[in-house]
């Protein structure tokens, strides 16, 4: 492992992530929801941030990015395609390229639908995917900008990375997202049980994120709808839940 990840809950139910590579010391956060919150999860950490990755424009992700960056030496990174409504950037990045933080690389992947300039950040070596609010466990965005033949795209890219990529999203949903999924297959008893471990999570005060895409391919949804109708129905049913 060459990077170690630190998720934190903020707002009402967003996470924020920091990203460590181990052998540079260089830190990412991962999205800034919110300063206090990112403030407070750098001092419980001890980790500084060097590099800000953005996923994508909306103010829970980027509230934070002027607060961290007045009082932090911080790379801003974000899509280049959406430069006018992001944060300053320092590195406008497009779809195929790499980002470095040290020794750590992170692809970049299109992922439209929620928005039209979202981005994701991938770890193919750590199998770790930033994905913003593409992907939720059990869940997926809600379609705001994007067409649902761009937003099925996106997934089927996000589906197709290793089984064992661990999955980090920017909100906790999953309990909302599992009455769906349930409503859809009321008789699918391996989702039932994996629907029970989340309520008991959740019932700890634990986090459900980060999961891991093979358990996404098996209970989510909208992973599992094999066409952009199908997944257009799809969101539109949840939409209306
Ligand atoms: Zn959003
Ligand atoms: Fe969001």
């Amino acid at each position: 492992m060459s990077v170690s990840c630190h998720l934190y809950p903020c707002r009402s139910d967003n996470y924020g992530v920091l990203v460590r590579d181990e052998s540079s010391g260089r830190v990412a956060l991962i999205d800034v929801p919110e300063e206090a919150a990112t403030r407070k999860a750098i001092a419980e950490t001890g980790w500084t941030p060097t590099d800000i990755f953005i996923t994508h424009h909306h103010r829970d992700h980027i509230d934070g990015v002027g607060g961290i960056r007045s009082s932090y030496d911080v790379r801003v990174v974000g899509n280049a395609a959406d430069a006018q409504r992001l944060p300053r950037l320092d590195t406008a990045v497009r779809p195929g390229d790499t980002v470095t933080l040290g020794d750590a690389e992170f692809e970049v992947l299109d992922t439209p639908g929620h928005t039209v300039g979202h981005i994701a950040y991938i770890s193919r070596t750590d199998k770790l995917a930033f994905v913003g609010d593409t992907l939720f466990a059990l869940g997926c965005g809600r379609m705001f900008e994007g067409t649902p033949s761009q937003f099925f795209a996106s997934l089927q890219v996000l589906a197709a990375l290793d089984p064992e990529t661990m999955i980090y999203c920017g909100h906790e949903y999953t309990e909302a997202n599992a009455r769906f999924a349930v409503h859809l297959s009321p008789d699918d008893d391996a989702l039932l049980a994996h629907v029970d471990q989340i309520v008991q999570k959740r019932g700890q005060g634990l986090a459900t994120v980060p999961t891991e895409l093979t358990t996404e391919l098996a209970f989510n949804p909208f992973l599992k709808a094999g066409t952009a109708d199908a997944f257009a129905q799809l969101r539109a049913a949840k939409d209306h839940f």
